[in-house]
């Protein structure tokens, strides 16, 4: 995991170039539109004398001269304006109007700033598993067999509501969205689905961190002893949403044990959504962590089983 520095260093090293790759590109526009409007050309010319006499007029406190000279210039201002219009080029203003892109305001960093970090870290915690390659549209039903078990429960039915909470979360996405808990055996889709969610909240434009438990536990861990990522994990305790995926694929220590409970417990007291994925029964989240955290999980999370059997077995065998 990286640092919360390094986040923000790079957020401001993109919005700085993001800057100058729109004033640049503004620059072509441009001069290719005076080419092929040679009006813009006179109107500019026009412009400048103007401002000449504008000057002189001034100076000899001439009235009536100064008043034809702002009217004649507001005439040619707005000519201009239509051509630029005409001509598609973007406007100069700044991107973001909170900061005017410089990135701070009134000395605190600005949102567009904590957005793009967010958008960085996620990016590299999501290296090995591609955003993109895991969306709804691709979420497909048809691995999950149409029909009734013994026990009443039908993977395609299933499969097909989960789909639909994990869309309706999305488009709902806000502070006091539920915490998730996705259970169920490997390879069922439960990573898929978080990641398309996480996909999701970001674009909406909110701070998501996504990570396996081993990695976000080992991130916790290098920050609390060697000092190392500091703000890593303040960023789990505070962003809009925290998903930890694979829970029980870790060691489990008393360090992580007390990590878990700690992230679980204050994120629910601050009313800050986590969805957190798991093979494990809750039974076996009692025994392996401790009933309190089991106990947080009952009480707080909209629990929700997976069913189906192992996806990528069943695409290998098809490749095959
Ligand atoms: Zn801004």
């Amino acid at each position: 995991m990286i640092s919360r520095e390094y986040t923000y260093k790079k957020a401001f090293e993109n919005k700085k170039e993001a800057v100058k790759k729109r004033e640049f590109e503004r620059e072509l526009l441009l001069s290719a539109l005076y080419k092929s409007e040679p009006r813009l050309v006179e109107i500019e010319n026009e412009l400048k004398s103007l401002g000449a006499r504008l000057a002189l007029s001034t100076l000899a406190g001439d009235k009536a001269t100064l008043k034809e000279i702002r009217e004649k210039s507001k005439l040619l201002s707005k000519e201009k304006k239509e051509i630029l219009k005409k001509g598609k080029i973007p406007s100069d203003k700044p991107e973001c109007s909170l900061c005017g892109d410089t990135g701070y305001v009134g000395g605190k960093i600005c949102d567009c700033i904590k957005k793009e970090a967010s958008r960085i870290m996620t990016e590299e915690l999501s290296r090995e598993m591609p955003l993109g390659d895991c969306r709804f549209d691709n979420f497909d039903l048809k691995f999950y067999p149409d029909k009734t078990d013994s026990d009443g429960t039908n993977p395609r039915r299933r499969m097909t509501s989960i789909l639909k909470l994990c869309r309706e979360y999305v488009l709902n996405f806000g502070e006091n969205s539920e915490n998730l808990l996705f259970t169920g055996g490997a390879g069922v889709g439960k990573t898929h689905l978080t990641l398309a969610i996480v996909a999701g909240v970001i674009e909406k434009g909110y701070m998501a961190i996504y990570g396996s438990a081993e990695n976000l536990f080992s991130a916790v861990e290098n920050e609390k002893f060697s000092g190392e990522g500091r703000g890593n994990y303040d960023m789990m305790l505070n962003c809009d949403l925290l998903v930890i995926d694979d829970l029980g694929a870790e060691m489990a220590t008393s360090f992580t044990k007390s990590a878990l409970y700690n992230l679980v417990n204050t994120r629910i007291l601050s009313g800050k959504p986590t969805i957190i994925n798991t093979n494990l029964t809750i039974k076996q989240i009692e025994e392996m962590y401790s009933p309190r955290i089991s106990s947080r999980l009952i009480g707080h999370y909209n629990s929700n089983k997976f069913l189906g059997v192992d996806i990528r077995q069943q695409k290998s065998l098809i490749e095959k």
